[in-house]
């Protein structure tokens, strides 16, 4: 474990850091040089109960086999959404809560203590002896007698604060917390069936693709009757809460002290086992006690909690990785713990490794780092948060990092929103819960690699004293010495290569055999040539495969070149259009760097430009086209424009929309 590589791990600042040990500490000061603090905070329940329960369903071997088939989602909503069973003992129990809370139990105490003279209503026997033994309580000594103050009485009031009454107090407290936090469980699970059922209103401002993969995604952890059962679940709960809160304004509630607690294990009273009411509420102390409440965790426990639910983050990211690329149709080969290689027709093969300190790397000629961190950064003071994630900016790496929960507000959307132009270190906010996680993984993912994994283009070699080629060509060209394949050759094309050059190698055998004969010089060069032309045909298809497949819809597609001015193919790009769904991709040149850069427009069946409108900076184009993008679009929504993948350069000339990121 001792190459925990902390170089790359951002700084204490960020919280989820390592501790020398190798534990986490979070938002924990603990570990931290003094006069700093953490930006982010330890993630809610809800967030790291869901990765380790999902880590729990992928299971300990974690094959990627095994992440490919198990949706990164929130495990079990359809179970989670019907009444759990301390929801049904609140159902049964709480009249009786409410019957205590209004007419509760009062002890009449009867008790001595000494009360000022005006107040004391009655005087026992024993009260003159008393006081002669308390000279403190003389207001004035007289030779004659003694004028006491205070006396001994006898008070008797109503008392409120019986051990039962306070078990009933408390219980209404502890409900209520487990209320809040059932309620915000089956909110969540509320927002995911509205967006992952509900298109009709959506439906204009999302890719009807987009919206085909979410539903499928969630279709396994929800069922079809799940939505009404939700439904009943919370109306129930959300009055429950509703009929508990009103018990604050009991008398018995404000009567009983605050402070006072009430040991988890009852105590068997007369009152507790005997009275109908009292009875069922510890009863449902009971139940509480089971199933709504969790223990105090000493600190060890807790950085062991901690350190469990930061192993299932890193887990999560890793998860996300692998669904992402099965998505996008690579395949993974593991070659030994935390590393993979991942390979797609068409494109470079790309390693990937997850070290100890859970960063997934994948690398080519270049390198993407994602770099888990456990935190809720949704309380982080944007500028601070900002500033911190450009002081990692690097050069060497697209660096993300991967942290809980949705994009920060930090003000560089593209930073937000995990958008690595120019090497700038990007955050990347993502949940079990979130509807569209896998989707934006998926994309980030997809724009890196159509960057770092695909093939030189065109296909180019030198060769010197080759014949011209036939101008009808137009997927080869010859300018002496460059010899460039600029699309993949068609079966028709293949044949009329191989007879062009099995003519020229004839003609230039029988040109040598009669030179020989004639014992005269004849040129070499002219034949190696052809031979060197042949093997160039033989790779090329190899080596131009996949230009023509469909990142859409995975249809066959039509290449076209646009060869540029340079006889060396440097400045080429290429434009292809599926002939089955009607997406385009293809290269274009940047006006901004001059680099050439990949972009997609897929055919998602909707108003580009009214889409954009309508959705905020923050969440385009995610919300909007999903995964299906490589560079990313305009925010204007104006077809055809892009941001340079490498610059963030808009093509669009003076583009107000993209220039202000
Ligand atoms: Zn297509
Ligand atoms: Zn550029
Ligand atoms: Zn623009």
């Amino acid at each position: 474990m001792g190459g925990r590589a902390r170089a790359h791990l951002p700084t204490t600042f960020l919280c989820d850091a390592w501790t020398r040990e190798g534990g986490r500490f979070g938002d924990e000061t603990a570990g931290l040089p003094e006069g700093t603090t953490a930006l982010g905070r330890w993630p809610a329940e809800l967030d790291t109960d869901a990765v380790v329960r999902l880590a729990e369903a992928v299971g300990d071997s974690a094959s990627w086999e095994a992440m490919a088939a198990t949706p990164p989602v929130a495990q079990k909503l359809a179970e989670r959404a019907r009444p759990q069973p301390l929801d049904l003992e609140i159902a049964r129990h709480l009249r009786h809560l409410q019957h205590v809370c209004h007419r509760p139990r009062l002890h009449l105490r009867v008790e001595e203590e000494r009360l000022p003279v005006s107040r004391a209503r009655r005087i026992p026997v024993r009260a003159v002896a008393d006081l002669v033994s308390h000279p403190g309580d003389w207001e004035h000594r007289t030779l004659r007698s003694i004028q006491p103050s205070r006396v001994l009485a006898r008070q008797i009031e109503d008392e409120w604060n019986l051990y039962e009454n306070r078990v009933a107090v408390r219980l209404v407290d502890h409900l209520l917390a487990y209320l809040a936090k059932r309620l915000e469980e089956l909110r969540k699970i509320k927002e995911i069936l509205d967006a992952s059922r509900d298109y009709s209103e959506q439906m204009q401002r999302t890719s009807y693709r987009r919206a085909g993969r979410i539903s499928e995604l969630w279709s396994d952890t929800l069922e079809s009757k799940t939505e009404e059962e939700l439904s009943r679940t919370m109306q129930r709960l959300e009055l429950a809460q509703r009929d508990l809160q009103s018990l604050l304004d009991a008398s018995l509630y404000r009567q009983v002290p605050r402070r006072q607690s009430v040991a988890l294990s009852l105590k068997p009273t007369n009152i507790l086992v005997n009275d109908p009411h009292y009875r069922k509420v510890a009863a449902l102390w009971r139940a509480w006690v089971k199933y709504g409440h969790k223990r105090q965790e000493t600190q060890q426990q807790r950085a062991k909690r901690r350190s469990t639910e930061a192993g299932c983050w890193d887990r999560f990211v890793l998860h996300l990785v692998v669904r992402g690329l099965v998505d996008l149709g690579w395949s993974l080969q593991e070659q030994g713990p935390g590393r993979w290689r991942a390979s797609r027709a068409g494109s470079l093969p790309v390693s990937i490794t997850q070290d100890d300190g859970g960063v997934v790397r994948l690398s080519t000629d270049r390198s993407l780092s994602l770099v888990p961190l456990c935190a809720d950064l949704s309380g982080a003071d944007p500028d601070a948060l900002q500033g911190l994630v450009q002081s990692l900016d690097s050069n060497k790496a697209d660096v993300v990092l991967v942290h809980v929960g949705a994009p920060t507000a930090v003000a560089d959307v593209d930073r937000a929103g995990g958008w690595t132009f120019r090497g700038k270190t990007v955050l990347f906010g993502c949940s079990p819960w979130g509807i569209d996680s896998e989707e934006r993984m998926a994309r980030l993912l997809r724009g890196w690699l159509v960057r770092a994994a695909s093939p030189a283009y065109p296909v180019a070699t030198e060769v010197r004293a080759l014949e011209q080629l036939p101008r009808t060509w137009t997927w080869i060209r010859y300018q002496e010495p460059h010899l460039v394949a600029l699309r993949p050759p068609t079966p028709e094309d293949l044949a009329a290569s191989a007879a062009w050059a099995s003519a020229k190698a004839k003609e230039l055998d029988t040109v040598a055999r009669r030179a020989k004969a004639a014992k005269q010089a004849f040129a070499v060069a002219p034949r190696e040539a052809v031979r060197a032309f042949q093997r160039f045909v033989d790779e090329a298809p190899a080596k131009l495969a996949g230009m023509d497949l469909c990142p859409v819809c995975g249809g066959e597609g039509m290449v076209e070149p646009r060869p540029g001015r340079r006889a060396d193919g440097a400045d080429a790009t290429w434009w292809a259009m599926c002939t089955a769904c009607g997406s385009e991709w293809g290269t274009r040149p940047c006006t901004g760097c001059g680099s050439r850069y990949h972009t997609l427009a897929a055919q998602a069946g909707l108003d580009l430009a009214d889409a954009a409108e309508n959705t905020p900076d923050r969440e385009w184009p995610d919300r909007v086209l999903g995964r299906d993008v490589w560079a990313q679009p305009c925010r204007s929504g104006t077809p055809g424009e892009y941001r340079c993948s490498e610059c963030g350069v808009c093509s669009a000339r003076g583009c107000r929309r993209c220039s202000s990121f």
